[in-house]
């Protein structure tokens, strides 16, 4: 891990998540008080109908609220779509986009994610900026070609203030609870951060990158200590508050 870098511990709760379930941040929160200070940052990702709710359990914790997707704009007619300003407005600071499901389900391209960062940016949130490869794309031997495209058109070409984040999610890793060895993250991240540096000097080379895909309470110290990685966007291990706890813990 890059040790100048403060890592990003990020909970992705996908579509799951109902007012009872709060119950575990709540446990989360209660975890982090009493136990040694988190040596990241931490934040949950809900579902948009929990964002408030959530907010007000886990922000007395430090831990930040994000949104799972937002629109490229700012309001208008766009039926069932939250715009980044709607997100800010309900207490978050970051946002994901790009995430291979949106990418794969509703085919998001690249130009679209790149909208979906700037209205992030320009809504004060950080975009989460997904990008990974599929099986087949890692099996003909073409994974760092399709993230260096991917990065290339899906980030834009100003940074702001607050900066990004960006996450290395193997499509094949999702969900499946099989990950890359630690040389293919070593190998990836790094091509990342170099692609990052050469395009936006001191601010690509402090740039998050996380990692994505299967991080488990069992895998997560192993993963966090590779160079370049500085953090984890968690799915599955986030929605239990003792799994997250055990994968902060492993920072
Ligand atoms: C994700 O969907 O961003 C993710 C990393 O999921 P999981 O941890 O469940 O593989």
């Amino acid at each position: 891990m890059t040790t100048q870098i403060t890592p990003l511990i990020a909970g992705n709760w996908k579509m799951n998540g109902i007012s009872a379930s709060l119950g575990e941040v709540r446990r989360l929160a209660e975890m982090l008080a009493t136990g040694e200070a988190p040596r990241c940052t931490i934040a949950i990702c809900p579902p948009a109908t929990l964002l408030s709710q959530l907010n007000a359990i886990a922000a007395p914790s430090g831990i930040v609220i994000g949104g799972q997707d937002c629109h490229p704009m700012p309001s208008g007619a766009h039926t069932g779509d939250i715009s980044a300003h709607m997100l800010a407005d309900a207490g978050a600071q970051c946002v994901i986009v790009g995430h291979s499901e949106r990418r794969a389900r509703y085919g998001e391209t690249d130009d679209l994610v790149r909208g979906k960062a700037v209205a992030a940016m320009t809504a004060g949130l950080i975009p989460i900026i997904c990008v990974g490869e599929t099986e087949a794309e890692r099996q003909s031997g073409r994974a760092e070609e399709v993230v260096s495209s991917q990065l290339a058109n899906s980030v834009p070409e100003q940074i702001g203030q607050l900066g990004i984040v960006v996450a290395y999610e193997p499509v094949w890793a999702i969900g499946t609870g099989v990950t890359p060895t630690s040389d293919d993250i070593a190998q990836m991240h790094g091509t990342i951060r170099r692609l990052l540096t050469e395009r936006y000097g001191e601010t690509g080379a402090r740039t998050r990158i996380l990692y994505g895909g299967s991080m488990k309470p069992a895998n997560a110290r192993e993963i966090l200590a590779i160079e370049n990685v500085n953090g984890g966007l968690i799915g599955g291990a986030s929605l239990l508050a003792n799994d997250f706890h055990a994968i902060i813990s492993a920072v």
